[in-house]
């Protein structure tokens, strides 16, 4: 998955106010987290919690947790579940043996033969709904030949464990496992039950997957108030700048097939048309098509935030994007970055062709498909409609491979106020932004319940290793899967139940 990173500055709203942490024991306190007294604040919260810390439990020993995640994670990328086909379950299986030897019940449920889904449960102390940790097994295919080491080998070198899914997401599943394993060994409940769910076929669509288990077996889920999963991350720019992201929204895909028709025939003897050139006709026209600018409301909201860290005039036009992106020579500059090009408009990217197996066969089917991302809001019917005009021949069929409204979670929670309060003890004026992810996650089936999801990845991401995902040698390092563990048991001991009515 792709992302964006903007500079980093003190984000004022946040400096300004006043959050009042919940602190282990039930005692309260309050941090001024100005920016005038932020350090001192942020020694202060440290005492306090040290001190919380050393009167209720031993803290935990995260380089152990670490370690213990690092092999984890070796020992799922060597289980080569690349899909199609997945089969998951080998992968379950090995997460479910993990829990099980720390003593916490799990279970593989599986939507077909060898598809299979990880569920676990440890229990809170009831005051609070339950939140869920979303991970998937699945991964999309590696290249060996275009790897620096055997992409399912799982192999450590220079502090980094490299392989297929080390982030996209199997890196994700352990740390989230790892947090529940954490806090069973702490002793100390959480206010809410904690739910580990590790799926098949997300980068399918997820419908052998999240989308199957929340059709079949919504009680797994039930009463859930929130959901952490994939998406999005804490982005280090190359001069070092960070900024906290938190999915709150994403774009929609709408996956659609061309198949253009045509006579079969010998290649010596072409007619005018072709299946394969009425093809290429129609993906000229996608080629050359321009989807209209519409700045969203999420997305305005996302790039004011990010506009207090950049000079002039770069913030005053980021303040107000949905009004300078009426400047053409801005325009052009901004969507030349690619992701912000997609957060702004319909894209259409063609993947697959296909046509004749043999130079000498006129094919009677030639056919593309087309990964469309629509905004927040968009209806692919429309967008279906649109793109069939634009190609104007009968003889090229439309037809939807996958498609699903686009839904969103709310920006002002008590989870995206636990993840401030964390993110500012230990990065202090550092941005906290509910952003929206150009790609799709498997939130989706989750919002639908009425659960509010984000899309937040606990590890501290640079440009390159970002470019991984999806792409060659991906990796992460071990720093960040140990700090992953620590950020998420944090957060989740920062996030409050609501008080008892
Ligand atoms: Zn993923």
């Amino acid at each position: 998955m792709n992302r964006r990173r903007t500079a980093t500055a003190p984000e004022r709203r946040d400096a300004r106010s006043s959050v009042r942490p919940r602190v282990a024991g039930g005692a309260r306190l309050s941090v001024d987290n100005s920016l005038a007294t932020g350090r001192r604040a942020w020694l202060a919260s440290a005492v306090v919690l040290l001190w919380a810390a050393s009167a209720v439990a031993a803290a935990p020993d995260w380089k152990q947790l670490g370690e213990e995640s690092a092999d984890l994670l070796a020992n799922v990328i060597r289980i080569d579940t690349t899909n199609p086909p997945g089969t998951e379950t080998a992968a379950a299986n090995a997460l479910v043996r993990k829990l099980t030897d720390d003593g916490i019940a799990a279970q593989v449920i599986e939507s077909s033969a060898g598809r299979g889904n990880l569920y676990a449960r440890l229990a809170g102390r009831g005051t609070g709904r339950p939140i869920v940790l979303l991970s998937h097994l699945d991964v999309v295919p590696a290249d060996p030949k275009t790897w620096r080491v055997p992409p399912f080998s799982g192999t450590r070198e220079d502090g980094y464990i490299y392989g297929r899914g080390a982030l996209d997401d199997k890196g994700m599943g352990v740390v989230e496992l790892m947090t529940m394993v954490a806090i069973k060994r702490s002793g100390q409940e959480l206010d809410r039950d904690l739910i580990l769910l590790a799926t098949a076929d997300e980068e399918a669509g997820g419908k052998a997957g999240a989308g199957w288990l929340v059709q079949h077996h919504p009680e797994l889920v039930q009463g859930a108030e929130y959901l952490v999963n994939e998406g999005d991350a804490i982005h280090e720019q190359a001069g070092g700048k960070l900024a906290v992201q938190v999915g709150v929204a994403e774009k929609t895909p709408c996956w659609v097939r061309l198949t253009a028709h045509g006579d079969a025939g010998h290649g010596s003897t072409p007619p005018p048309q072709t299946a394969v050139t009425r093809l290429i006709r129609a993906l000229n026209k996608v080629r050359r098509y321009r989807s209209p600018i519409r700045v969203t409301h999420p997305v305005e909201a996302y790039f004011a935030a990010l506009a207090a860290q950049e000079k002039e005039p770069l913030r005053s036009k980021l303040a107000n994007l949905a009004e300078s992106l009426d400047d053409p020579l801005f325009l052009a500059e901004f969507t030349r970055n690619p992701r912000q090009n997609a957060l702004v408009r319909n894209t259409i990217t063609p993947t697959v062709l296909t046509g004749s197996s043999k130079t000498n066969v006129i094919p009677a089917e030639a056919s593309a498909e087309l990964d469309v991302r629509l905004l927040p809001g968009e209806k692919p019917a429309d967008f279906l409609a649109t793109l069939s005009s634009l190609i104007g021949d009968d003889a090229v069929h439309v037809d939807p491979l996958l498609s699903f409204p686009a839904s969103s979670s709310e920006p002002d929670t008590a989870f995206v106020a636990a993840v401030r309060q964390v993110a500012a003890a230990e990065f202090p004026g550092v941005p906290v932004v509910p952003s929206v992810v150009p790609g799709f996650t498997d939130s989706h089936f989750f919002r639908d319940l009425g659960i509010e999801s984000y899309d937040f990845a606990p590890f501290v991401l640079s440009e390159t290793e970002e470019k991984a995902v999806h792409g060659t040698n991906e990796r992460i390092s071990v720093e960040n899967l140990r700090n992953g563990v620590r950020r998420l048991v944090t957060l989740l001991r920062a996030l409050p139940a609501p008080a008892p009515s």
